[in-house]
């Protein structure tokens, strides 16, 4: 009788035993309600309003991050292209200074597609540096050349893993801003 009266249930399911609390708002959640959070469990509520609170971005600060995003990794993609295997090292450190750029430019707002408008601006700066080895390499096809078509893979080879490691190291960058 004393056991069943210090029972605690959970606040969306009046049915459901559960000694598990929300560490914000202290209320009874069961284990299909708590949401797993950095910080510890929470109720979903506590959780989507601390999202919108992290949702700070506004509509220019897209824009702000792909342009910068496109004219950075363009510069970069061109100048690491260039130094052949040092594009692994170079990559991601070009990403992780996109990243602090985009991060000022947008005077540290946060949003959750945010780290993607700064991923497609850079994609879409290195593409480029795709477009002389693509031209190259239907040419020498064109030409029957296997020798010139060999040269011209290894040519889109650099500016392809420039693409994929810059752009992936930006988004992993940027998306630790979101959740603090
Ligand atoms: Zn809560
Ligand atoms: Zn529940």
């Amino acid at each position: 009788m004393t056991a069943a009266a210090n029972l605690t249930f959970c606040a969306n399911h009046p049915d459901r035993e559960t000694s598990l609390r929300c560490n914000r708002c202290g209320k009874y959640i069961c284990a299909k309600c708590v949401v797993r959070t950095p910080t510890g469990y929470r109720c979903r509520e506590c959780v989507s309003q601390q999202q919108q609170i992290f949702e700070t971005a506004l509509w220019h600060d897209y824009v702000i991050a792909a342009v910068v995003s496109a004219i950075l990794s363009g510069i970069a993609g061109a100048l690491v292209t260039l130094l052949g295997w040092f594009v692994f090292f170079l990559s991601p450190v070009a990403g992780g200074i996109i990243a602090e750029v985009v991060r000022f430019g947008v005077r540290k707002r946060r949003g959750k597609w945010l780290p993607w408008a700064a991923v497609g601006g850079a994609v879409l700066g290195g593409l480029p540096l795709c477009a002389l080895p693509l031209i190259a390499l239907i040419f020498s096809g064109l030409s029957g050349s296997g020798e010139g078509s060999f040269g011209a893979l290894f040519g889109l080879l650099w500016p392809l893993v420039y693409i994929v490691l810059c752009a992936s190291t930006l988004y992993y960058r940027l998306r630790g801003i979101r959740i603090q």
